[in-house]
């Protein structure tokens, strides 16, 4: 069970050329099963990480998962960098939340939260001089993103999806990958248990997205009935992303905190613009 991981990670690591040990990589730690593991495995591997963690101050659950994610680094020996969303954005996810809903701007928690963490994590690799950037997303997620994106008609947003992301040859982007795309996420999660790792496994008490929860029963369902169904729904999407990038247009840079993006401003300045705040340059 355990070796199956460790082959199934190597292997994608591989085939995808995701990883050389010439990178400097810096592993997006969240203090979840996810993340935790691949963090575990690319360091037993031998690669160049050190750890980066998003304060996202999200009560007790943010406070519990800083200390798992010191404390697993700190045994590991691997260098742990924290950032907190406040010192960026200047607001925390649920603040940000709350207001742009007062301005019928109807975002769920995870739609900012997301767009909120790419946005650093990119940024703070930059300034790190990292050369690949790791996330934790595995099989499930990945399917699930898919089918939501098909259902929702927003294709477009399947770009970030694969084991690297859709835009990694673009200026500006630090290539993101995903060494657990193809583990699902029980296997996961019975490897991370096995390992006893200092671990939350409670879901986020913000992730209130009942269409991701609902795509996700359906497809567990799916996979009950006909093991393999979420593995064949990301092999139909990889065979096929080659030519949906080629559709992508050439991508720009915000006018505010010069991050690429697709229209004048990012997400997250809009976000925040929206709020009639100004982002802070800290990285500037
Ligand atoms: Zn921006």
């Amino acid at each position: 069970m355990k070796a199956d991981i460790e082959r199934k990670v190597k292997q994608t690591i591989e085939k995808y050329k995701l990883l050389s040990k010439k990178d400097k990589v810096l592993v997006a730690c969240s203090g979840g099963k996810d993340s935790t593991t691949v963090l575990f495995l690319l360091n037993k591997f031998g690669y160049d990480v050190e750890a980066l963690f998003i304060d996202l101050f999200i009560g007790k659950y943010s406070e519990k998962n800083k200390e798992d994610v010191e404390r697993f680094c700190s045994e590991l020996g691997v260098k742990l960098h924290e950032v907190s969303v406040k010192d960026v954005v200047g607001y925390s996810v649920c603040y940000l939340k709350s207001v742009l809903k007062s301005k019928g701007c109807n975002l769920k928690s995870c739609a900012i939260c997301g767009a909120v963490k790419r946005h650093i994590l990119n940024r703070y690799a930059k300034r790190l001089k990292k050369t690949k950037l790791v996330t934790g997303h595995n099989l499930d997620d990945e399917a699930q993103s898919f089918v939501m994106n098909l259902l929702k008609d927003r294709m477009d947003l399947s770009l970030r999806l694969g084991p690297k992301t859709g835009v990694v040859e673009e200026k500006g982007f630090v290539p993101r990958v995903k060494p657990l795309y193809f583990c699902a996420e029980k296997d996961v999660e019975e490897f991370s248990r096995l390992m006893k790792f200092p671990v939350v496994y409670d879901s986020c008490p913000c992730s209130v997205d009942a269409f991701r929860r609902d795509v996700g029963r359906f497809l567990d369902k799916l996979e009950r009935d006909a093991p393999g169904i979420k593995l064949r729904i990301v092999d139909y999407f990889l065979e096929r992303m080659p030519r949906s990038k080629k559709r992508l247009g050439k991508l720009g840079y915000c006018e505010n905190c010069g991050e690429p993006c697709s229209g004048k401003v990012c997400n997250v300045c809009g976000m925040v613009g929206l709020l009639g705040g100004k982002k802070r340059k800290v990285y500037k």
